[in-house]
Order: C-alpha cells, then structure tokens, then sequence
C-alpha cells in the first residue's frame, strides 16, 4: 500500500480541501500517515494570505530536497492559493525544481490524473487554471474529525478588499445549491458528525446567482431542520451584507450556535475605505447593538489588521476605541502583510515593523484584558458543551467547546466523549474556561 502525508497552512477552506485530497487518495488505496521520510507521496497544500505563510511553505520544501535525493521515486507535489500565483509558481520551478506537480484551487478534482500523470513524466508538471467554472460536486472526502465538519457552502470572493489576495485565488463568488448542501450534511449526521461549520468567505452573500431564490437565512431554516444534528456555526460573516433576517435566524434555529464571527478589521473609517470594506465604524457598531440586543448571550469574535498602510496613530486609536465598544470574545489578529498583485501593496504610505509590532502587543493586550473579563462573568453559569475528547494538557481532564465556541475543560469519564453535557463554568481564564459536569 502507498502511503501519504499531506500538510496543510491556511485556513479552515484549505483544511476541507484536504480532506477532499485525503478522499481521493483513499480511493486510490494510499494510507495517510505522519511521516515524510517512510511515504511515497508528500503534498503541501499552501496558503497565501500572509508573507510569512509563503516563507514557510519553501522553507518546507527546502527541507524535502534531501530526501528526494536520497529516495528518488518520492512524489511531490504543491497545491493550494500559493499556486494560483504566476511568481510563485515560476519561483518554485527556478528554485526546487525536485517539485513532481504542481497544481491550483480550482483543479483540484483533477489530483487523482494529475498524480498519475506526473508519474510518467520526469519534469515537473503544473497546471493551475485561472479561474474555477462550475463548483464540482461528489469530490469523496476523509473528514479529519468525524463529530464536527466544515462544510462549503459557496467558494471565492467578489469582494476585493485591497489588502487581501484571496479573490486572485479562489476565484469569484459562486455557491453551491442548498440541495446539495443538505444532501452533504445527512450524509455527515448518519456517519456521526453533531456539528457542521458551513464555510465561506463572505456567507452573508449566499445565493446570489443561483436560480433559486434563496438567502443565506433561509439556508440556516433548511440546514436547521435535519434531524440528529446538533450544532451549526458559519463563517465568514462581511458586516457590510448582514441583515435582520439573518440575526433573526440566528436567534430562532435552535442549532444554530449564539456565535457571530464578523471581522472588522480596522475601527477608523479612512482606513475601512481605503481596505475597501463598504461599512463605516458607526455601521458597524450599530449591527453588533442590534446582534446584543436580539441575542443577549451572543459571542462575538472577529479579525483585526494592524498597520495597514496610511494608518496614523489616531486611525490605531479608533480600532483600539473600538474594541473596548464592543468587547470580543476573541480574535484574531494580523500584522498587515504586503500581498504582491493587491492594490495596498502598491500604497506609498506602508507602515514601518516596529510601529506595526508595537500596536499589535497593545492591541493584544486589551484583546486579551476584556476576554478575561468576559470569561470571568461566566462563572457560576450552566452552558452546554460538545466534548470532544481528553485534554492535551491533562488526560484526566475532558475539552469540548460552548455553543458560544469556548473551550472548556473539566473532569469527566472519556466515555462521554462526543456527547453533549451541561458543564458548571468554575473559572473563567482569558482563553478558555475550566468547570465541572453540573448535576
Ligand atoms: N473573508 C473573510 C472576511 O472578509 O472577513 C476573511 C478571509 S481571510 C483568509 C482571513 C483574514 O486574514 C482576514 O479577515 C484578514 O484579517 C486577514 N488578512 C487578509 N489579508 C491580509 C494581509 N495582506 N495582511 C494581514 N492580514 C490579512
Ligand atoms: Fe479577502 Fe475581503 Fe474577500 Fe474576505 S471579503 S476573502 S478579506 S477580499
């Protein structure tokens, strides 16, 4: 039996299209294991978004070169946004040329000829297509963890904030019908799956195209009605598309978690124009009271820039303003990063790395100082947690998350493992919580 490792940078998109590599590699008879020195097959599926993502991923090749050396029928092969990158790909034929395949986002149903193909062949072979046409459906696929999924609900963006290089990989916005989404999701419930995480990169545009009339809403009323699952999360969430009608689902599908992940980026709005965001700070203040208002017990979380360029120390200010205003349950945070083809790359007014580093810790610290506070109120509360097996730290102690996406510890036998429990909220820390399984 041939055997595989893949390793994956980026996000939860990029994790889900490695389960589908996964898939279809299970269906050519490989296994997947750890090791890159004991497999036939090393795939990196690479991720764009930031500098330091890239850096890794040839890094990571560098270290490959011996081992193709030494074991010369190893096949390797790149895939992932880096590869829908005309430099990136001209980099990697100029500077390890010991690269077997390399292929793009939107071919990837074609992995399994493509392996085949680079297999009879000594150079190396590439295809990236420049754009994806219709979203393939049926792509088998190994869900790393069988009790939550991520599931796509539409692919690419048609947003094009100026620092972001995503609609350059992932091509426009186009989204699966909700009949195949539901499909999917039946077929997770009657193989054990309790939580899906429909996945996209601005949710709030769901449907635009399709011959159906149908919102993203009205696909959380659909997805809320199959039976046996427990949870459902969404992400991403552009501020400048929410509405009523989707808080409103939020609040009435009782599967749907109290959880909004709405990434702001920056709390100024000279900055949010120059991103190319499309909502002003008030508007954006103004949704979040309304989500708080009609969902008392919502977890907010979003993502945040820092020294985007043309940011002035006043700018910094107003998203630190900002953040104190709404109090997130979490974040994550970005150091801007120069993405070549984007228009900020091209901005003259690129901020040094020390001030970017320097408002990021200050941000951090306020970040971290309110979760803490957050946390803290929720001791003494009941709330209920997903357990999804023992804890890292202590294998006497059970992890599962809230509905509001926390992780909580507690004491409990593992086999309670995949169950929903009540948990008692003992001690809330700044990034996760600590409790006891209530009576
Ligand atoms: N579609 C999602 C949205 O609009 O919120 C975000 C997807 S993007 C893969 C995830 C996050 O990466 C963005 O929200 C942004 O904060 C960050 N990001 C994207 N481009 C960046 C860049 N050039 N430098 C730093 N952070 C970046
Ligand atoms: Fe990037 Fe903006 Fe699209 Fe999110 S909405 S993927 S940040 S272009």
């Amino acid at each position: 039996m041939k055997k595989y490792v893949i390793e994956t940078w980026g996000c939860q998109m990029n994790e889900h299209d490695s389960e589908k590599l996964s898939g279809m590699l299970a269906n050519m008879g490989y296994l997947e294991i750890d090791s890159r020195e004991e497999a036939d097959l090393v795939i990196f599926n690479t991720c764009c978004v930031r500098e330091n993502a890239e850096f890794k991923v040839y890094g990571n090749l560098g270290q490959l070169k011996p081992l193709k050396m030494k074991k010369r029928d190893l096949i390797i092969a790149v895939c992932g946004c880096m590869m829908q990158q005309e430099h990136i790909v001209n980099h990697i034929k100029e500077k390890h040329p010991f690269v077997d395949l390399v292929f793009g986002t939107h071919n990837l149903h074609r992995f399994p000829e493509l392996l085949e193909n680079s297999m009879q062949q000594d150079n190396m072979l590439v295809e990236v297509w420049e754009e994806g046409g219709q979203i393939i459906e049926g792509i088998p696929s190994i869900r790393k963890y069988g009790l939550k999924a991520f599931v796509n609900i539409m692919n690419g963006c048609n947003n094009y904030c100026t620092y972001c290089i995503v609609p350059y990989t992932r091509g426009r916005e186009r989204s699966r019908k909700p009949e195949d989404i539901v499909e999917e999701i039946k077929k997770l419930v009657e193989n054990g799956t309790k939580e899906v995480t429909l996945l996209g990169q601005n949710v709030n545009s769901y449907g635009k195209a399709l011959e159906e009339k149908i919102d993203f809403a009205d696909l959380l009323y659909k997805i809320d009605e199959i039976n046996g699952l427990e949870r459902i999360r969404f992400m991403t969430s552009h501020p400048k598309d929410i509405n009523s009608k989707l808080i409103r689902a939020v609040k009435e599908c009782k599967n749907v978690c109290e959880h909004i992940h709405l990434p702001v980026q920056a709390g100024n709005n000279n900055v949010l124009k120059s991103m190319n965001r499309k909502y002003t700070r008030e508007k954006y203040l103004e949704i979040v009271d309304e989500i708080k208002t009609i969902i008392p017990d919502i977890s907010i979380t979003t993502d945040i820039i820092v020294g985007f360029p043309g940011e002035t120390e006043k700018d910094f200010e107003d998203t630190l303003d900002l953040v104190e205003k709404v109090k997130y349950d979490n974040a994550f945070t970005f150091i801007y990063s120069i993405r070549e083809g984007t228009p900020a790359a091209k901005m003259d007014n690129q901020i040094t790395e020390d001030v970017k580093h320097d408002r990021f810790n200050r941000l951090l610290s306020i970040l971290h100082s309110n979760m803490q506070e957050i946390n803290k109120a929720l001791e003494g509360k009941i709330l209920e947690v997903l357990i999804e097996g023992k804890s890292k730290n202590d294998e006497s102690y059970l992890t599962g998350r809230t509905r509001s996406n926390k992780v909580i510890n507690f004491k409990g036998d593992k086999s309670l493992i995949g169950e929903l429990v009540n948990v008692k909220v003992t001690q809330g820390k700044s990034f996760s919580l600590v409790g006891e399984i209530a009576e």
